[in-house]
Order: C-alpha cells, then sequence, then structure tokens
C-alpha cells in the first residue's frame, strides 16, 4: 500500500491508473478507522480496480469551541487496517499541503444545510463540501463511499455532485453499530465506562421512532417527542436536536408522508456529542 503526504504522488500514481483504464473507489475518512470505514474501504474493494483512502481531520469543518485538536489520531493503526483490507493508497497529508496560504475557495450547498447538525455547526457543512471537493479533483476518482451514520453529510455530498455535474457517483453505506446497538464512531473513545453504557439509550430511542414510523404514525412530532423523552431519561443526555426531516431537501416536517430522515444529536455529559439517525424511504 501506498503511503502518500502529498497531492502530486496521489496524483502521478492516478495517472498511471487512469492511464491502465482502472477505476478507482475513494473513501474519505478523518482516521482512527473503525469497522464503519472498514465497511465503505470493503464495499470499494469490491466495486472498484483501486481504492483511495483519505485520513485527513479536516481543520476547516470544525468550529473554534469544537474538538479539532483532541481528534483521535492514530495514523500507523489506519494504515494497518486499510492495507489488511487492500487498499491501494493512503493519503494522509498536512492541513498546509491542503490549504495554501492564501486559500479562499469554498464550496457550499445550501438549504440542505440549515437544517439538524448545520443549526449548531454552522461552518460544517462547507468545510465538508470543500474537502470533498478537492479530494475528488485529486483522486479522479469513480466512486466515493460516504456512510449513512452522517446522513445530511451524504445528502449534501450526493446534492453538490448533481448540482456542480462533479463526475463521480455517489454511494451511501448503512450505518455499523457495536453488538449492543451503538453506531461505531471515532468519538465513542471520549466516553468512559459508565457513559458508553448510558449512551446506549440513543439507539434504543431511535428504534423506538422507527418502529413508530414503520407501523404508520404520521404525526412528526409524537414521534419526534417520544425519541426525546426516552433520551432525556438519562439523565447525563442533553439532546441538541430531534429532528424529522423529507430525505430529499432536509426540510422539517409534520407529518410523515414520504421518505424521511429521523436524526438526533446528543450531548453526553456536555463533553461528548454523538450523532445517530434511521432513514425510512
Ligand atoms: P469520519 O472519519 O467520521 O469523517 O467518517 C468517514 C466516513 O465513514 C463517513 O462517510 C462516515 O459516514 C463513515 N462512517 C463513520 N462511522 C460509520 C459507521 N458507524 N457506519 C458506517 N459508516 C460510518
Amino acid at each position: 500500500m501506498i503511503r502518500a503526504t502529498k497531492i502530486d504522488e496521489v496524483k502521478a500514481n492516478v495517472r498511471e491508473w487512469k492511464k491502465a483504464g482502472l477505476t478507482i473507489g475513494l473513501v474519505p475518512t478523518m482516521g482512527y478507522l473503525h469497522e464503519g470505514h472498514a465497511s465503505l474501504i470493503e464495499r470499494a474493494r469490491r466495486e472498484c480496480d483501486k481504492v483511495i483512502v483519505s485520513d485527513f481531520v479536516n481543520p476547516i469543518q470544525f468550529g473554534p469551541k469544537e474538538d479539532l485538536a483532541t481528534y483521535p489520531r492514530d495514523f500507523e493503526a489506519d494504515c494497518r487496517l486499510c492495507e489488511g483490507l487492500g487498499a491501494d493508497l493512503i493519503f494522509h497529508p498536512e492541513p498546509d499541503e491542503m490549504y495554501l496560504d492564501g486559500f479562499h475557495s469554498y464550496v457550499g450547498v445550501d438549504t440542505l444545510s440549515t437544517e439538524l447538525c448545520g443549526k449548531s455547526r454552522p461552518i460544517h457543512f462547507n468545510g465538508v463540501c470543500t474537502v470533498v471537493s478537492k479530494l475528488f479533483n485529486i483522486t479522479e476518482a469513480d466512486k466515493a463511499y460516504f456512510g449513512e451514520k452522517d446522513a445530511q453529510q451524504l445528502a449534501i455530498v450526493k446534492r453538490m455532485v448533481r448540482d456542480l455535474n462533479f463526475n463521480i457517483e455517489i454511494v451511501g453505506c448503512p450505518i455499523i453499530r457495536e453488538e449492543d446497538g451503538l453506531a461505531k464512531s471515532s468519538r465513542n473513545t471520549y466516553l468512559n465506562e459508565d457513559e458508553r453504557k448510558k449512551a446506549l439509550i440513543i439507539h434504543q430511542a431511535l428504534t423506538k421512532g422507527e418502529q413508530m414510523v414503520r407501523s404508520g404514525e404520521k404525526d412528526a412530532n409524537k414521534v419526534k417527542e417520544t425519541v426525546r423523552s426516552i433520551i432525556e431519561s438519562e439523565p447525563i443526555c442533553r439532546v441538541d436536536y430531534v429532528e424529522i426531516v423529507d430525505w430529499n431537501e432536509l426540510q422539517k416536517v409534520d407529518t410523515i408522508d414520504g421518505p424521511i430522515l429521523t436524526a438526533v444529536a446528543v450531548y453526553m455529559d456536555e463533553k461528548v456529542r454523538l450523532i445517530d439517525n434511521f432513514i425510512v424511504e
């Protein structure tokens, strides 16, 4: 597996692969890889001739009070995982390789970025769209793989690709969970044992909400209230949001009569913010 830190190194490999007529799959990540990331890499491995994993904690998608400095990192472990899964190249640039002095160009998707995480993280999705656009240009990937764990991100990247005519297919992949149901996340490592146990309430609340929707409940507020009250029954959980939006425009709905995304963000003990969701097509 090639370890690249420079954009030109990636481009040189891509040029060779393209010349040979090979297809390229890209898995964008912020590293500290777990089975959720692995599922995307495995899918890319099955569907593409060459697989590039980017491993970059993207500074411009973090707000000033967020966890950029403490975000967990373990590049050697990431390399072992990627190599074991048969990735061809891991791209691990420094921030100043991605953002040159005088960097002033940003990509954003409005409307879809306003609800859910966009409310409490106002610059987040512009940071995501910008780095993802750069990665698409650097890797010339045919397909890029994103998890439904970050459902709003997936919807926004798909819309950006459609609206701006990027030559790439976006593949959404299901959420990978721990055995007890907690969605796998690099940020789970911030939780101590007690918080980890209590975080399970998030999945339990969403499971109840999903049952309600699937058995025909149309009143979005009823579902939201149920989910919220289950989560709030655990005192160390503070709900940032519980929201039901339509799974196209990501705007709030009162009545459930089409594809919806039910998404939550929850602060555990005021220090760790976890997200989870379910989609009913
Ligand atoms: P991150 O490193 O957290 O930026 O995530 C990189 C990619 O992995 C994103 O497309 C995420 O949605 C995806 N991902 C993270 N956790 C999971 C999970 N538990 N299941 C599936 N995909 C995931």
